[in-house]
């Protein structure tokens, strides 16, 4: 199947170069210049990856996001921002972004974002079930994790979690106790140490905090080790 990346941008130079750069890692890069045409073409076409661009004519990035996460909770979304304030709408809760980049952005960071994502699609994609003996089911508490799957569930009932939210919380459990510095999560789950990109991290922790902790403001699983950073305790919440 055609691998083609999305790309809802109104700025039409800017569009233009990150295409250009983005053209290299797949078969097709289609640009959307207003929200409304970003919106139909998101939910009804399948994509590689997502670049949503934050404030656009109609829908904006924002609304993009939730309606494609409500439909398609896997899809890969990068938002692209232009004021570091708008970042906990971007990665927050309800809408829940992958990743982003702040504008001015160079389009050699946006390329070398989109082939990190892409790589890890690609590799879901050649590990099938059959091949994932290595990968046992992960036993945490009240959280169980299947990673042939790629399903979680709390107290036997399922969990909602984006693709990233899920490889987050795998890299965790499967080293319990052992504390982790943001960059190195990023390096391990997104593919790139790269830094002042913490942020993602943080909110990709409070998602999933929200999802499996009895209280998510005094966790008991994913814990935070302040100066640190995060460390799974494997403790029932
Ligand atoms: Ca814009």
């Amino acid at each position: 199947m055609a691998r083609r990346i999305l790309l809802v941008e109104d700025e039409r130079d800017i569009a233009e170069l990150a295409a250009l750069h983005l053209r290299d890692l797949c078969d097709e890069v289609r640009i959307a210049n207003d929200g409304h045409e970003g919106l139909r073409l998101a939910t009804t076409l399948d994509w590689a990856l997502i670049v949503l661009d934050l404030r656009l004519p109609g829908p904006d990035g924002l609304e993009i996001c939730r309606t494609v996460r409500r439909e398609r909770p896997y899809q890969p979304i990068l938002m692209l921002t232009s004021k570091s304030s708008e970042l906990d709408r971007v990665l927050g809760l309800e809408t829940g972004a992958d990743d982003y980049l702040t504008k001015p952005f160079s389009v050699l960071e946006l390329a070398a974002r989109a082939r990190a994502i892409l790589r890890r699609v690609e590799l879901l994609k050649q590990s099938s079930p059959d091949d994932e003996v290595s990968k046992n089911a992960i036993d945490a508490g009240p959280v169980h994790i299947d990673p042939a799957r790629r399903e979680v569930t709390l107290r036997g009932r399922s969990v909602d979690l984006t693709a990233r939210e899920f490889d987050l919380l795998e890299y965790l459990a499967r080293h319990p106790g052992r504390v982790f510095r943001r960059a190195d999560l990023l390096d391990s789950v997104w593919g790139y140490g790269h830094e002042g990109y913490e942020h993602t991290v943080n909110s990709h922790i409070n998602r999933l905090r929200a999802k499996i902790e009895s209280n998510p403001s005094e966790p008991k699983m994913i814990v935070t080790v302040w100066g640190v950073g995060y460390k799974f305790s494997g403790q029932a919440a």
